[in-house]
Parts: C-alpha cells; sequence; structure tokens
C-alpha cells in the first residue's frame, strides 16, 4: 500500500486505495469485521462513513474496537437517519443529534474529517456557508470533535466556490474518465445519463481541470467517490465510451489527477477489496488509461496532457506527467504558488535537463508537444 498525506490535517498519513461504505451496510457484524480486518492487513487505513445507518454504525464501532488509531475516520455532517432512512438535511439540530450519535456509535471522540453532506446547487452553497452549518462545523473543529472540514460535491463550480472560502481540508469528488468530460450541473444524475455523452467532448472539461488544480494548489486533499461510475466504467454496454475500463485503469486515472489523494472503492466482500489492493500487482499495461482514452472519436484529447505516463521513460529520467501537471497549476494561477515550488523542486530530475530527443514523444498517445512543454516549464519554473 501507498500512502499519501492529508497536509491541511497535520499531514496525516491515508492510504491511496480507501473504503467507501456502500459494501458494508447490509452485511452482518461478522461479516463486517471479516471486510475491515482484511482491509487493515492490507495497509487500507481510510474510511468514509457517507451513512448514517445506525447498524452500520453499531457494526464498525465494534469491529474497530482498540484500533481507533489505525484508522482515518470521514463522517458526513448533515446525513441523518429519519423513518428508518438516509436524509440529507440542513437542520443543525438533526445535523447534531446524528453527529453525536455517530461518535457514540462509534466509541470514539472524534472523526478525522467532518465532511458536509452533498453540496451541489448555489442556493444550497449560500444556505451552507453563509448559515448554521458552517458555523456547527467550526463549532466542532475547534472542540477537537472533528480535526478537518470537508465537504462532498459532484458539481465543480460549487465544489471550488468551497474551496475558494479556505476553510474546506477535505474535498469529496466524484472524479473517473466519463465524469471529467461532463460540463458542471446541479443535477448530478446528469452524470449517469447516457444522453450527456451522445454529443461528444473536446477533452476534459475547464472547470473540473481547474478544480483539480486548484485543490492541488492549495493542498486540498481529494478523496474520490464514483471511481467506478457506479460500475458502468467496467462494463462495455453501459460506459459512455462504449468500452470497458478495468478496475486498474480506473483508479489510475484517479490517482494521476491534481489534488488527489485517495480512491474510496465501493467493495462490497474481502475479495473485492483484494481486487482492489492488487492495483500494485497489476502492470504498468494493464493500468495504462490512456489506450482506451486515445482511441475514441468522440472524445478529443489531442495536446492536453492527461497525467498519463505513457511517454516514460525519459531518456535523462524526467518524470514528464509531474514536469507537465506542476507547469499547468502555474500556468492555470497566472504565477508558481509556493506549493507548487515546492514540489517541483523535490523532483529528482528538471525540466532544464532535458535534451530534446523526442523518445517521449513518440510514446505519447495524445500528441502532447512534450519537449515544448519542457522549455515551457523551464521559462515558468525557472529550471
Ligand atoms: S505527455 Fe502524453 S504520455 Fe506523457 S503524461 Fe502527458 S499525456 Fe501522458
Ligand atoms: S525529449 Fe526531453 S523529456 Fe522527452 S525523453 Fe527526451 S529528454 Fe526526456
Amino acid at each position: 500500500m501507498k500512502y499519501r498525506e492529508l497536509k491541511r490535517c497535520g499531514n496525516l498519513k491515508v492510504s491511496e486505495i480507501a473504503l467507501g461504505c456502500e459494501g458494508f451496510i447490509d452485511k452482518t457484524a461478522e461479516e463486517f469485521r471479516g471486510m475491515l480486518d482484511k482491509a487493515l492487513s492490507l495497509g487500507i487505513n481510510f474510511i468514509d462513513m457517507y451513512t448514517p445507518n445506525p447498524l452500520f454504525r453499531d457494526h464498525l464501532g465494534a469491529a474497530m474496537k482498540g484500533r481507533r488509531q489505525e484508522l482515518v475516520l470521514q463522517g458526513h455532517i448533515c446525513a441523518v437517519w429519519e423513518d428508518g432512512q438516509y436524509l440529507r438535511t440542513r437542520d443543525v439540530k438533526k445535523a447534531r443529534e446524528a453527529f453525536e450519535d455517530q461518535l457514540r456509535r462509534l466509541g470514539t471522540d472524534y472523526l478525522d474529517i467532518g465532511m458536509i453532506h452533498y453540496v451541489d446547487g448555489e442556493s444550497d452553497f449560500e444556505e451552507v456557508f453563509h448559515g448554521d452549518v458552517i458555523a456547527y462545523c467550526k463549532e466542532l473543529k475547534a472542540e477537537g470533535k472533528i480535526h478537518a472540514i470537508g465537504l462532498s460535491s459532484h458539481n465543480p463550480v460549487i465544489a471550488r466556490k468551497a474551496v475558494e472560502t479556505g476553510l474546506i481540508d477535505v474535498l469529496m469528488f466524484s472524479v473517473n474518465a466519463a465524469y471529467d468530460m461532463q460540463p458542471p450541473s446541479e443535477d448530478c444524475n446528469a452524470l449517469f445519463d447516457p444522453a450527456s455523452y451522445q454529443k461528444g467532448f473536446a477533452g476534459m472539461n475547464p472547470d473540473r481541470k481547474a478544480l483539480y488544480e486548484l485543490c492541488a494548489r492549495e493542498d486540498v486533499a481529494i478523496d474520490v467517490m464514483k471511481v467506478f461510475g457506479g460500475g458502468d466504467m467496467l462494463n462495455a454496454e453501459l460506459s459512455p465510451f462504449g468500452v470497458a475500463f478495468n478496475e486498474y485503469q480506473c483508479i489510475e486515472y484517479c490517482l494521476t489527477r491534481p489534488g488527489v489523494v485517495s480512491v474510496m472503492a465501493g467493495c462490497h466482500s474481502e475479495s473485492e477489496i483484494e481486487k482492489a489492493v492488487s492495483y500494485y500487482d497489476a502492470s504498468k499495461e494493464e493500468k495504462d488509461y490512456s489506450l482506451v482514452l486515445s482511441q475514441m472519436d468522440k472524445f478529443i484529447f489531442k495536446g492536453n496532457c492527461m497525467y498519463c505516463g505513457h511517454c516514460a521513460p525519459c531518456s535523462v529520467g524526467i518524470n514528464v506527467a509531474d514536469v507537465n501537471k506542476y507547469l499547468n497549476l502555474c500556468l492555470a494561477q497566472g504565477q508558481v504558488p509556493e506549493t507548487v515550488a515546492d514540489h517541483y523542486k523535490l523532483l529528482e530530475h528538471h525540466a532544464s535537463e532535458c535534451i530534446a530527443c523526442g523518445r517521449c514523444e513518440g510514446n505519447c498517445p495524445f500528441g502532447v508537444g512534450i519537449i515544448e512543454k519542457m522549455k515551457k516549464a523551464v521559462e515558468v519554473l525557472g529550471y
């Protein structure tokens, strides 16, 4: 397992492969413990708990007894349980009761991340950030009941506004190659609608790209939901591309987006957890999503670096994907942010070492002018 840092949460380390909770919901206490044991034994230490289902909370509380410190817990504020079902609310009285219920059932006195649940609409954003919900989150953070404030969203415009408040430490966002084509919408169902993909798209949606770059610059950690698009990405008939990705390609795609720290895989069994973690044993070819993307006529990525790494190895060892990522962060900002300069400095080889041999360009499925990019990186980043 590999780990990445939640920079705004005391550099807490979280596993790149993490767990969503939906696959745990209908499990017995014994099955639940088996899945948690399996996850921990494979190095997974990060779990999202969007569901307010009391049974889920009881089972997790029992399964993690004595092991609280081994887990990074991400709970959702404003997801409540009412009349035997899940409900999203902005009623802070209900949110408070649900949060206290969560701590009690889990047997802990804090959550690492308290995530404001599911903000996709403009008016909802206004209500959350100019009302009681954000005040409640600040209160929880000041009391140490949560160590970081997060927000979950499917809408890149709203997510960006939230990050720009400076109050958000972690963003849970829906990321996969199909959703990344889609323009922003307040209705997340558009993401799942096959009709949304029929006309084709010119590469990655600029609002999504800008969101990921903003998060990377501001050290706001993105943890990913919908990595497999609810399973559609894995099925040629359901995939909007008409081609199936495999699990490894989906995970690799997410982990190579700027700002992303973890993918929350929706595993329903111990074997599905093993399958997700076997990503680390997969070959470079098995993980390579660039070949699938570059073969599509309706979706045009030409000239845009997708950070896929397919151009490696560079003759002098430059990590071209990382250089391009940092370059794009600077270009989007119109300056060199300190965080980006620091990350760039840590690279083993820099753009200035490029000898313009052209080896990488022949390997890039998206026709990126890499030699020009390296020159631009030297101009912008200095070396
Ligand atoms: S330059 Fe091309 S091959 Fe290299 S990371 Fe970017 S898109 Fe992938
Ligand atoms: S052109 Fe530059 S970046 Fe590409 S392989 Fe050669 S040295 Fe590396």
